[in-house]
């Protein structure tokens, strides 16, 4: 069994496949929580901090979700919404952290049936957790977008930074690159140190930045940092598409 928050059919916005049609699966629960990135919201009269999806991740929002308790289910739906596409597209599965379910029985009948029917899939995950590909072979085919948080995030290292996990993605799975989100804070302070210290695991990986904002209003202050960041270092710049057409609207 396994929770979703959402899905929908859009663009990704992100990443090496920005600018691609994508069916997206957003799934309920992080292992992380990501204070740093400054969204804040309101549960109950008090204020809380988070990362942009905080709904996906805050268990406060939880009824809202929907469980999945049959692969069935939401493979026909997906089927469906197929057809009604008119192709695959790309499958995008997202959160919260999609991980966290890699082992559940439903979850991963239900990667295997994508994989079988040759739609490429993306995981986009903070990288934290080790996955045991030889028991689930699926995952070999699918492809990671390793966003891995930096001090920015406000979680601790050790939290945040799992080599053993990392290694094993990228040993064993079709495609992995590295995102990371940062701000024009982060670019004068320790972005550069960083990331230099993640590429020490993971030196082969393409690296992409792109600035953190949930909206409009914020992503421009980190921007333009960000792109000259990419510059200095030959790293590529990401931009977030869909924050820039649909502002913070949810599910598109
Ligand atoms: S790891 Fe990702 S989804 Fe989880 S709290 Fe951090 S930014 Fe949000």
């Amino acid at each position: 069994m396994f929770y979703l928050t959402e899905q929908f059919f859009s663009i990704q916005g992100e990443g090496k496949y920005a600018g691609v049609p994508s069916y997206f699966l957003r799934t309920g629960g992080c292992n992380l929580n990501c204070p740093g990135f400054g969204a804040s919201y309101e549960v109950n009269g008090e204020v809380r901090y988070g990362c942009d999806t905080y709904f996906a991740v805050d268990s406060a929002y939880a009824k809202s979700w929907i469980k999945v308790d049959e692969s069935k289910t939401l493979i026909d739906k997906l089927q469906n919404e197929f057809t009604h596409i008119g192709y695959k597209p790309h499958v995008v599965i997202t959160g919260g952290e999609p991980l966290m379910y890699h082992s559940d029985k439903v979850f991963y009948a239900v990667i295997e049936w994508l994989v079988s029917e040759g739609i490429e899939v993306t995981f986009e995950t903070n990288g934290t957790i080790e996955i045991d590909f030889e028991k689930y072979p699926a995952y070999s085919s699918c492809i990671f977008a390793l966003s891995l948080k930096l001090a920015n995030s406000g979680e601790p290292e050790e939290k945040r930074i799992i080599p053993q996990a990392l290694r094993s993605i990228r040993d064993h799975a079709k495609e992995s690159f590295l995102k990371f989100t940062i701000d024009a804070e982060l670019v004068k302070t320790s972005a550069e140190d960083e990331i230099a210290s993640i590429r020490q695991i993971l030196p082969e990986l393409p690296v992409y930045c792109m600035p953190v904002g949930e909206s409009r209003n914020t992503i421009w202050k980190n921007d333009k940092a960000v792109f000259e960041f990419c510059m200095r270092h030959n790293f590529r710049y990401s931009d977030r598409l869909h924050i820039r057409v649909f502002d913070t609207t949810q599910g598109v």
